[in-house]
């Protein structure tokens, strides 16, 4: 089974940007917390970001089980064709 690695950014929901000005190396924002753009100077809700990033990881998530299910469907449908094959009675379409 293949791995899901997606990385989603944090975007400044004014400019678009992903750069953030941080306080300090390693910087690391709790709920609560504002996070200052490095493009156009607004300050974000770090809470906000996080579930719009929360959001999109689970419709990434969602996706991605939806395709596997799809393609254990169809090599389950294929096994079945190929156990029944030449079978008068039994046809899997
Ligand atoms: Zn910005």
């Amino acid at each position: 089974m293949e791995e899901l690695k997606e990385t989603i950014s944090l975007r400044c929901v004014f400019c678009r940007s992903t750069l953030f000005a941080m306080p300090h190396e390693g910087y690391r924002p709790h709920h609560g917390s504002f996070v200052v753009c490095a493009n156009c100077g607004h300050e974000n809700d770090y809470t906000s970001l996080f579930f719009v990033v929360k959001d999109k990881a689970m419709d990434i998530a969602h996706e991605y089980a939806e395709r596997l299910l799809e393609k254990a469907a169809n090599d389950m449908k294929k096994q079945l064709q190929n156990a029944f094959r030449g079978n008068k009675y039994i046809k899997i379409c």
